[in-house]
């Protein structure tokens, strides 16, 4: 396939050529059509917007906010929201595609998007989100919605700022709609067993490997990286499955005890020291990036993107990996990790369980009816696991990583759809 240029290998990378990287190895071996993957390279839509909003001190501050459809074919665009002061559209490009290819491998009717604010949520005061938040809805209200686009939380946001975005929508559209958006407070019509959805995926698709590569969980060791809604989740449930947690970190550093850490203190004393682990008693604190390369059986990246590096996959010691972070490897990582023989569940896999609940929450919102926390999870689980499995049949077949295989089911589906609905 000639027409097709090889994406740019770079050691730091651009969010948006690592997917493309992937994507068009996995397009390459599934032998997908010019036009489709052209369809595909390049995001349906992409919006920016200026959002002037009046600070405390009677300032008025312009933030910089995103929105990125990247494909509708499979439904409505489903993607989180975040708040960060790196924001940009490159990595939003990125993140949208990622949405894309997720919904898709866990065979769920969405396709993807991303949103985000160039803002810095830790400085500003709950007014100051909010003022943000109903402005960026604002800005939104002819994408939104809950059959074209379903936003979500993501780094910097959560149940608070999705209660204000459907708040601010309702008023525009005279009535309640909470089906706007997932990750809502309970009251609100969020989903039971939503918040610790994405750490439960990758507790499912961790046990799932560790099978596959006959890793005993009460005998094996694990590291994560990010102490957030997705890292201290992982953690928990997988420290509930037998395998010890040696080391946590979050911003402030790592903390390592090669006893176990427990999870409940670790939780009690982030949330008692304003939602930062700094000075954690129970752990020696150990540099940030030392936690990627202990001496463990499992390695869940869970805090943020490309931080497993060409520079530093040498020296990673895991057996396997599972990508609770979006985009936590370079695409140029991805080949020392596989001629180390680490195995990897990419993020577009293991982190799932998410968007798979998200898209439960939905549901539930358009049926008037709620769930209960033990059909959530039992349903969520079975679409992870079955997921696992499809990806890992698809490997071993075309003797690929998880992550290529991964793409491959995804795109796949895409491509199919295409075909059947045709349309150019
Ligand atoms: P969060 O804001 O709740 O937590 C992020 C955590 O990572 C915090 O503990 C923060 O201190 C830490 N962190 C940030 N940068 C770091 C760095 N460079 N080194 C070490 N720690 C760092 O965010 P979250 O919702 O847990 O999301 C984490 C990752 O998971 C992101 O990549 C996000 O896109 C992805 N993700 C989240 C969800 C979800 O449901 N929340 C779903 C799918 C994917």
């Amino acid at each position: 396939m000639s027409y097709i240029e090889p994406a740019p290998l770079v050691d730091k990378e651009n969010p948006f050529e690592a997917m493309m990287s992937r994507f068009h190895t996995a397009s390459q071996l599934l032998g997908l059509e010019e036009q489709i993957y052209n369809v595909l390279k390049t995001p349906a839509r992409q919006v920016i917007v200026s959002l002037p909003v009046t600070m405390d001190d009677g300032s008025i501050k312009v933030f910089e906010g995103y929105r990125v459809i990247h494909n509708t074919i499979l439904g409505p665009s489903k993607g989180g929201i975040r708040f960060d002061p790196h924001v940009n559209l490159d990595e939003v490009k990125a993140l949208a595609a990622w949405m894309t290819w997720k919904c898709a491998v866990v065979d769920i009717p969405y396709g993807g998007a991303k949103g985000g604010v160039a803002c810095n949520p830790r400085e500003m005061s709950a007014g100051e989100i909010e003022r943000l938040m109903r402005a960026y809805t604002l800005s939104m209200i002819d994408i939104f919605g809950p059959d074209k686009d379903i936003p979500a939380p993501d780094m910097g946001t959560g149940p608070r700022e999705m209660a204000w975005l459907m708040d601010e929508y309702s008023r525009t559209q005279g009535m309640t709609v909470n089906a706007v958006v997932t990750g809502k407070p309970i009251v609100l019509g969020g989903s039971l067993g939503r918040t610790e959805a994405t750490g439960r995926g990758v507790m499912v698709s961790a046990m799932a490997a560790m099978e596959k590569l006959k890793i005993n969980p009460y005998k094996a060791t694990c590291a994560v990286q990010g102490f957030g809604n997705v890292g201290s989740w992982a953690a928990k449930l997988l420290s509930e499955r037998g395998l010890k947690v040696q080391a946590i970190s979050d911003l402030s550093g790592a903390y390592y005890n090669e006893d176990g850490i427990d999870f409940n203190k670790a939780v009690a004393y982030r949330d008692a020291n304003k939602g930062t682990l700094e000075g954690f008693p129970e752990a020696e604190k150990i540099s940030g990036n030392d936690i990627l390369t202990l001496p463990v059986d499992v390695l869940v990246p869970a805090a943020t993107e490309d931080v497993i590096t060409a520079k530093n996959a040498a020296k990673i010691q895991a057996k396997l990996i599972v990508e609770g972070a979006n985009g936590p490897t370079s695409s140029k990582a991805d080949s020392v990790i596989y001629e180390k023989g680490i195995s990897v569940v990419p993020d577009i896999l293991a982190n799932a369980g998410g968007v798979t609940v998200s898209y439960f929450e939905w549901v539930q919102n358009r049926l008037g009816y709620k769930w209960t926390a033990d059909r959530v999870n039992r349903r969520s689980d079975r679409i992870m696991k079955d997921a696992f499995d499809n990806v890992y049949k698809v490997a071993l077949e075309y003797k690929v990583s998880l992550r290529i295989a991964a793409y491959m089911v995804a795109i796949d589906k895409v491509a199919k759809t295409y075909k059947f609905r045709g349309g150019f």
